[in-house]
């Protein structure tokens, strides 16, 4: 077993070297399942975050004009590094978010190591260049980002940034949530051992107040990307403002699922549960608002009641869903709960007491509302926590309504006899992805919201897209 207690966590990765915060905070890191401290690890400063970007800065001079075949083989070392330590970049997820480690390994590592070599051969794309007229059209990197990242997929928001970034030509400061930082921390010695100039990648763990308000308002940075909630990113894109800094948001979500009325019923429902259950629902882009035709929504109900109460809880190897990543974050499902029945909603299995077989850890129970109307707060705010809420419907004008009745636009999902049936539906939701008869997440496709949920994309060549300046070059006609 991984040994995360000698990841260098008291120290920070700042131009090529490991270094003591000017501060020296620490900050504990928990095991949500035993709520024993894993580690502790330290909490940068302003100043921290001033020397980083001082780095940066210098780095850039040069790394924004190497060439993108080096580019390349340094981030298919790096993916080759994640390979060769895939057991400590699982350990580093499950011990600290809680996700079963059988899961954790393709839910959470196995598509960042695709993703990291998918950009290492996109670098290539920034020496192409178009014509435009008498134009040409050159590709140049943004300049120095920050990078502020939630726990909840730890691994994927860390690669979805800093893999394009670092294939643009970019460099960068990381700064992970505070309470899963450790896969960080193998992703920094994997970067250091593979020799990337310094001051291109530089990590600095801390508060979001602090380290992640430094990062937004910087005036030396020139791009911020932020994930995690609407709540930090509308600060986020507040501090970056002053400076005209490229922001990018990739927010929260309270997606809906269309179920059609010719659709296999049992597979739609629990597919839509288990996408909901997975990661114990703190999952941005859960399917949490299920639409069932009114018809059908009895039989949909005892079926989402069997998955719930089907669903093994616990971190071995037969678990399913992980305790909640903090008890805060428990505290925040279990009040929804209450609230849901406090307004009305038929608690149809689950609740908030403690779950008997686990008086330990931040376990919450699979939980099922019916009798969901879309103006209750169970179905208007993120409860990032295994709930699922079903709503009837009585004709597909009507799911669609309700479907896009939100203030957010991250993720749907549409559930019919087939896909083909399936797409006239998907072309009336407003939302970034659409998840059709349970179609798999794609890294090389766009990930991001319309609305509420964020402004620009990650993953696929429009993530890169993100790290790119254009600049038009007006030749003698
Ligand atoms: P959070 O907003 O509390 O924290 C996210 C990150 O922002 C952390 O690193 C935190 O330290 C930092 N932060 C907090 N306040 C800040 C501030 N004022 N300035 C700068 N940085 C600050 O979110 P969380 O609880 O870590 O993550 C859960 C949220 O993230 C959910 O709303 C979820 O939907 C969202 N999320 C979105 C996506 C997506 O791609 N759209 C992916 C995962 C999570």
């Amino acid at each position: 077993m991984t040994d995360l207690t000698k990841l260098p966590t008291d120290k920070l990765y700042i131009d090529g070297a490991w270094r003591d915060s000017t501060a020296g905070t620490l900050h504990s890191v928990v095991n949500p399942a035993t709520e024993a401290e894993i580690c502790q690890v330290v909490q940068g400063t302003v100043e921290d975050v001033d020397a980083a970007v001082i780095a940066a800065r210098k780095a850039f001079r040069e790394w924004r004009h190497s060439r993108a075949a080096k580019r390349q083989a340094l981030m298919h070392a790096i993916a080759d590094g994640m390979e060769a330590r895939k057991q400590d970049l699982i350990e580093a997820i499950s011990q600290a978010l809680g996700c079963p480690a059988h899961i954790t390994e393709w839910l959470h590592v196995d598509g960042p190591i695709y993703a990291m070599r998918y950009y290492a051969d996109r670098a290539q794309h920034m020496e192409e260049t178009e014509q435009a007229g008498h134009s040409v059209v050159l590709r140049e990197p943004v300049g120095v980002c920050g990078f502020i990242t939630p726990w909840n997929y730890p691994l994927h928001q860390f690669v979805g940034k800093v893999a394009p970034a670092l294939a643009a030509g970019c460099t960068m400061i990381q700064k992970p949530s505070e309470m899963t930082p450790l896969q960080d921390y193998v992703m920094a010695e994997i970067i250091d051992a593979v020799g990337l100039p310094a001051g291109v990648f530089n990590l600095v763990p801390g508060a979001g107040p602090i380290v992640g308000a430094a990062l937004s308002s910087h005036p030396d940075i020139d791009m911020v990307s932020f994930t995690g909630s609407t709540r930090a990113g509308v600060e986020v894109a507040k501090a970056a403002a002053p400076t005209v800094k490229r922001v990018t948001q990739e927010l929260g979500g309270k997606s809906p699922l269309i179920i059609t009325p010719d659709a296999d019923l049992e597979q739609a429902v629990r597919w839509g549960c288990e996408d909901v259950f997975i990661n114990s629902g703190q999952t941005c882009t859960a399917l949490t608002r299920m639409l069932v035709p009114a018809e059908r929504y009895e039989e949909a109900v005892a079926i989402a009641r069997s998955v719930a109460e089907g669903v093994a809880m616990g971190t071995g190897k037969e678990a399913f869903m992980g305790p909640l990543a903090s008890a805060r974050q428990r505290e925040i499902v279990r009040s929804y709960i209450d609230k849901g029945v406090a307004e009305g909603a038929r608690l149809v299995t689950g609740g908030s007491e403690v779950p008997e077989e686990f008086p330990q850890g931040f376990y919450v129970k699979p939980t099922v509302f019916a009798d969901v109307s879309n103006d209750m707060s169970i179905a208007r705010e993120e409860i990032f926590g295994p709930v699922t809420c079903l709503i009837p419907y009585r004709d597909l004008d009507e799911a669609i309504a309700i479907a896009n009745d939100t203030e957010y636009g991250l993720s749907s999902g549409v559930w019919a006899k087939d896909a083909e049936s399936a797409m006239p539906v998907v072309r009336r939701i407003e939302a970034g992805l659409c998840f059709v008869n349970g179609g798999e997440f794609n890294y090389d496709a766009p990930f991001g919201g319309y609305k509420r949920s964020g402004n620009g994309r990650e993953f696929g060549q429009a993530g890169l897209d993100e790290f790119i300046e254009l600049k038009s070059v007006q030749l003698p006609a």
